[in-house]
């Protein structure tokens, strides 16, 4: 059912529009596609370390957040690493692509389309008034990030043809893979001739914006290492996606990276000993979690301290309703309360939660 019209204007962070967090201002940074060359893996470690409080965190989107940006500079350096080609359009450059792409899996590569879309998005100047939370996919058919939400996805049928999806709903609509990037950038377009105060697709009132909903499929999310064609991949988990400057630094050494909406990493060149050789990110962590305090003024808890970790587990901690960062996959639902935290709804005081979970 559509929403309500937006009564405010759409206040997605950036690198110019930083979010007035509780430990300081927090400012995004978009990776289409997620894709980050080795350069810019150090490159956003020398920000966070010169400008923020010295970590990186993952984003649900595909990208990457600094906090407690108190320090200048930050945007003449994201700048020069590449990370900011149009300053203009820095907030609407929302775009997922399936990760393992051309790596393992799928029906079709998707490589390099989000950097297309990236490039026509950029210098079509009435693009830069998309809102913020305006999400575009390239699914290569195995229906990963096509379950992420986005306003507008192209979902691959085989390798040349694929299906336009518009909130999830397939519209039946065939795009070859060839003109799937100008296909989305045009609907982008017609949205903002009719989206009046809406932020999504979703919140169109006009059934002409409406698919035939599609399932969605318990999409494997890569954790460890992957078999390639040639040779092996891994996909590197971070607790709560959240990454030290030197850890960003290690993960460099193993050449460019993709971001996933999962909050994890995906390292298309990986050697066998990987993960003994950066020391972290191996496990298969279910559980996620918001900020939590002290970063969030608005949170009853610090719930990254009291998340619960157990194998089979996948459940998001967060520190109110509002729910951020919360995975678009099956979870258990945990919300702090005064004393104790409300899974799924159900009131468990915090001493009993580890035996709840
Ligand atoms: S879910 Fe609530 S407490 Fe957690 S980061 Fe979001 S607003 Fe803050």
């Amino acid at each position: 059912m559509p929403t309500p019209a937006r009564a405010r204007a759409d206040a997605c962070p950036g690198v110019f529009a930083p979010h007035d967090a509780a430990d300081g201002p927090l400012a995004r940074v978009r990776l289409p596609g997620g894709a980050v060359s080795a350069a810019q893996l150090r490159a956003l470690a020398d920000c966070a370390e010169a400008c923020g409080d010295g970590d990186l965190h993952l984003t649900s989107r595909g990208n990457v957040q600094l906090r407690g940006v108190t320090r200048p500079g930050l945007a003449v350096r994201l700048a020069d690493a590449g990370l900011l080609p149009s300053p203009s359009h820095e907030r609407v450059r929302n775009v997922l692509a399936s990760p393992l792409s051309g790596l393992h899996g799928g029906l079709a590569d998707v490589r390099g389309l989000a950097a297309e879309l990236d490039a026509l998005l950029c210098s079509t100047p009435e693009l830069a008034s998309l809102p913020g939370r305006f999400l575009f996919a390239f699914d290569d058919g195995r229906g990963d990030v096509a379950g992420e939400d986005a306003d507008v996805c192209w979902r691959a049928l085989d390798a040349d043809e694929g299906t336009l999806l518009l909130a999830g709903g397939d519209t039946g609509r065939p795009v070859a893979r060839a003109d799937a990037v100008a296909a989305l950038a045009e609907v982008a377009l017609d949205f903002l001739r009719v989206r009046g105060t809406a932020w999504r697709v979703a919140e169109l009132d006009d059934p002409a914006w409406r698919g035939t909903p599609v399932p969605r499929l318990p999409a494997e999310i890569p954790a460890g290492l992957i078999e390639r064609d040639n040779g092996l991949a891994a996909a590197v988990v971070p607790r709560f996606g959240q990454l030290a400057a030197a850890q960003m630094r290690a993960l460099a050494e193993f050449g460019p990276a993709l971001v996933t909406p999962w909050k994890s990493l995906v390292l298309p060149n990986a050697p066998a000993d990987v993960f003994e050789r950066l020391g972290f990110g191996g496990e298969t962590l279910g559980t996620t979690a918001c900020i939590g305090r002290p970063g969030c003024a608005k949170s009853r808890a610090d719930v990254r301290a009291d998340a619960v970790f157990r194998p089979g587990l996948r459940a998001h901690f967060s520190g109110c309703e509002r729910r951020c960062g919360k995975p678009s996959q099956s979870h258990v639902d945990v919300v702090a309360e005064a004393d104790g935290y409300r899974v799924d709804g159900r009131w468990v005081p915090f001493d009993e939660l580890k035996g709840k979970l």
